[in-house]
């Protein structure tokens, strides 16, 4: 890689803008966490594939959460709560639709409308979003939702 285009990242104590692979910051010079990418390997499997797998349905991620060493492993129990979360989000979200649609119902014509275009755009919108979550993973990344991805890094922090 060209050293004058290195990507840059800030540091995490004093916020100076530094070459991502820079073991030591330059202005604090406290030791770069690298924790951010997932490369390590978890088991039988590579940490970014264990996190990638815990969103397929919600299985694997209570196997992983229950399972030594996947259990025991933060980026693995962070995907693996994240997607439980989400479920759990999901979930309620349909029955919110579900009781919203009871009294659309009632509205003719317009009313099944729009429970049609309501129901398409959250669906279009989940499977957005476990792309993306499933993409992130394989990346390495601690991709965080709002609101469940500080949730789910909380839990994962607590070993
Ligand atoms: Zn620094």
């Amino acid at each position: 890689m060209d050293p004058t285009n290195v990507p840059l990242t800030s540091c995490p104590h004093c916020g100076a803008q530094i070459p991502e692979t820079a073991a030591f910051c330059p202005g604090c010079g406290r030791p770069m966490q690298t924790e951010t990418r997932a490369q390590g390997t978890v088991g039988a499997l590579r940490e970014n594939i264990a996190g990638a797998l815990a969103y397929l349905t919600f299985i694997p991620a209570i196997v992983f959460l229950v399972l030594e060493p996947y259990n025991k492993n933060r980026f693995v129990r962070f995907h693996s709560v994240q997607c439980l979360l989400l479920w759990g989000a999901a979930i309620l979200l349909a029955i919110a639709l579900k009781l919203a649609s009871v009294v659309l119902f009632i509205i003719p014509v317009l009313g099944p409308l729009l429970v049609l275009l309501v129901s398409t755009v959250v669906g279009l919108a989940a499977v957005v979003i476990w792309l993306v979550l499933v993409v992130k993973a394989f990346q390495g990344e601690m991709f965080k939702l709002p609101m469940l991805g500080d949730l789910a890094g909380q839990y994962a922090g607590s070993i």
